[in-house]
């Protein structure tokens, strides 16, 4: 992979939402065509031989490459989401944030026990946003979960790769 070029496409933004935090920006990422082609392979690549039959995006960054990499595999997408955005009967998880709790959910009847599920996000910081996602996945009996991120903190939290079950397969491309 050409790591090089999406590094280059990266913004940080220093003291970004609150003072102290150095926020990677993949919206400059995603405006390249040239970083979206390549991310887009990489994760095909990566999965084109696992049977993924749906990709569960993570609100709202993650929706953006799933769409285009479930296109490439041949997959169907899944929207996980902040609640009350969703219309129809959902599944929810709850799980503690810095401040306070948050809660995510998905439609009832998404997933199903013959799928076999990517759940992507942009970035994996402490782990706690994907750790819920799977969570509530799991409640679904999939055959198996993969998790994937754009952008793995590890230097930062070094930590995060610890909160998941060993059957859980994690992929970061940078
Ligand atoms: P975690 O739950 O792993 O601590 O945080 C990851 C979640 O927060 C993801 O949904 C991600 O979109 C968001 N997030 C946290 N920090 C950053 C950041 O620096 N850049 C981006 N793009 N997202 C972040």
């Amino acid at each position: 992979m050409n790591n090089q070029l999406l590094l280059d496409h990266l913004r940080c933004i220093p003291d970004w939402p609150i003072k102290g935090v150095n926020f990677r920006d993949v919206t400059t990422l995603f405006k390249s065509p040239e970083a979206l082609n390549e991310i887009t392979n990489e994760m095909f690549k990566l999965y084109k031989d696992k049977e993924i039959t749906k990709i569960v995006g993570i609100e709202s960054r993650g929706f953006v490459m799933s769409s285009a990499v479930a296109v490439k595999l041949g997959a169907g997408i899944v929207l996980c989401r902040k609640p009350g955005k969703l219309p129809c009967e959902t599944v929810q998880e709850s799980y503690a944030k810095e401040y306070g709790i948050d809660t995510i959910e998905i439609h009832k009847d998404a997933i199903s026990e013959k799928d076999t599920i990517l759940l992507h996000d942009d970035l994996l910081a402490t782990g706690g946003t994907m750790k819920a996602a799977c969570n509530l996945v799991k409640k679904f009996h999939p055959k198996k979960i993969y998790c994937n991120f754009i952008i793995e903190l590890s230097s930062e939290f070094p930590n995060s790769r610890k909160l998941f079950d060993k059957d859980v397969e994690i992929t970061s491309l940078l």
